[in-house]
């Protein structure tokens, strides 16, 4: 097995890989983007639901055939016992996106710019060696595996929920009790589909710790899922096939749908991870929990994130300093812009995860009278909206809604005391 020399390797044919391979092959570096599987985009988990100015501020060219649903404007939300509230932006404020595409048109945008793609290249191991890396896996045709191996200055992760690598060069783990399994189907021949309208469903009986949701994706075609804690004994397909037939606010217009299409995965829920970026290595994405905790959305944001580790990357080779010191300026610049609304999300989510459905349903109560409905109309960009909702708590309902929940809201609290302490480097 012969070692193969690169300037940068980047870990995870992703949205976030694709986005940092763009970055460092733009600036005329020799960059290998592996990938384990054999096509780009495949298998894919996601909904495809991307808030607007977030997808924009990517920078890729975004084909026009990548869009499902021109234009999402407005949120329904579901408590357990079927209070509603709708925030309606009128103006576009998401677009439902054909999510392999999507990440075959980031990849082809790398290699547009001189990236080299490797799929069916499943790295497992990698090493430090005289202030260089080595990055060894498997090549995988018809059913053949051949070893390769590659020498490196600079690697990125960006491997996803289910990161092995960049562990295995000094940077912390996921912890799973926050990710959340999650499940769901497309259905065809739906009654009165909203296209412009998706829902989210709470509720311990559909979806426990986390929520349920329908995406339109067409006229008569819905995504319908549902994550759920991970320690909750249930099995997702279980819950997602109770979901669909017994939800009060579903059942009639599926009744005689189809469903032809499964997916899942990991929602992430899990905030950002302690550390980003030790020598030779930065990590991004879902693998650096760079993620929506609040609603498990990760392209946007995790893009942006790959994109920073990608500059950050280029220049650190251009001045031939790829040290940790160099590299912690990728950390400084993806939490200047997101660090806190990552960590307001997150909080968020570890409140709200073990809240019983009275509590909830009181929540929503409160939200209404406090006018949540029109304060998240105005939002400019819906992928930030941790620090709104945080403010929102102190609306004079929801504090009161908060006195009366102390008991609940302290357990929460001391449940994750280390997390919440951590978090307050982030608010300070
Ligand atoms: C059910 C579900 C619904 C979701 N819906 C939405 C949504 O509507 N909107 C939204 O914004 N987000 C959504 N998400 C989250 C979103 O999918 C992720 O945040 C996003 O994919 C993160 O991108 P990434 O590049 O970090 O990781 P990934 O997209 O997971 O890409 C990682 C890639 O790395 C590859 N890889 C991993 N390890 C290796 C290795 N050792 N060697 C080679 N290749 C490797 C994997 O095969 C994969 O292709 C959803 C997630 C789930 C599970």
């Amino acid at each position: 097995m012969g070692i193969k020399v690169s300037d940068a390797v980047v870990i995870g044919g992703g949205p976030v890989g694709g986005m940092a391979a763009a970055e460092l092959a733009k600036n005329g570096w020799d960059v290998v983007l592996l990938e384990e599987h054999p096509r780009i985009g495949h298998p894919n988990h996601c909904s495809g639901l991307m808030a607007s100015v977030g997808i924009k501020r990517l920078g890729f060219p975004i084909p026009a055939d990548a869009v499902r649903v021109p234009k999402i404007a407005r949120a329904k939300f579901y408590s357990p016992k079927g209070v509603t509230f709708t925030v309606d932006r009128r103006q576009e404020a998401m677009k439902v996106y054909d999510r392999a595409r999507l990440d075959q048109a980031v990849v082809e945008w790398a290699e547009y710019h001189g990236a080299r793609v490797l799929t069916q290249h499943k790295a497992f191991k990698a090493y430090r060696r005289h202030r260089e890396v080595y990055i060894e896996g498997k090549y995988s045709k018809n059913g053949i595996k051949t070893s390769f191996s590659f020498k490196t200055r600079l690697v990125i992760s960006a491997e996803g929920s289910k990161v092995k690598i960049a562990p295995q060069l000094g940077l912390p783990r996921l912890n799973y009790h926050h990710e959340y399994p999650g499940l769901q189907y497309e259905i065809e021949q739906v009654k009165d589909v909203e296209t412009d309208t998706v829902e989210l469903f709470f509720g311990e009986k559909w979806a426990p710790g986390f929520f349920g949701w329908s995406i339109p994706t067409s006229e008569e075609s819905l995504l319908v899922g549902i994550a759920k804690k991970p320690e909750y004994p249930l099995s997702t397909k279980y819950l997602l096939d109770r979901f669909i037939k017994k939800h009060p606010a579903l059942k009639k217009r599926l009744k005689g749908s189809k469903i032809y299409l499964q997916r899942g995965g990991l929602v992430p829920g899990h905030g950002p991870i302690k550390k980003t970026y030790m020598d030779n290595i930065m990590v991004a994405g879902d693998s650096a929990g760079q993620t929506k905790a609040t609603t498990g959305g990760g392209f946007n944001i995790g893009g942006y994130c790959g994109k920073l580790a990608g500059q950050v990357g280029a220049f650190g080779l251009k001045i031939n300093d790829v040290s940790e010191k160099f590299l912690s300026l990728y950390e400084k610049q993806w939490k200047s812009l997101f660090g806190r609304e990552l960590i307001m999300m997150a909080i968020a989510r570890r409140m709200l995860r073990e809240l019983p459905d009275h509590v909830i349903d009181r929540a929503f109560e409160a939200a209404k009278s406090a006018g949540v409905e029109i304060e998240m109309q105005k939002a400019n960009d819906v992928d930030l909206h941790g620090s709104a909702l945080i403010k929102m708590a102190f609306k004079p309902d929801l504090l009161w809604w908060g006195v009366t929940s102390l008991n609940h809201l302290t357990k929460n609290v001391l449940k994750n005391i280390n997390f919440f302490l951590y978090a307050t480097k982030y608010l300070f």
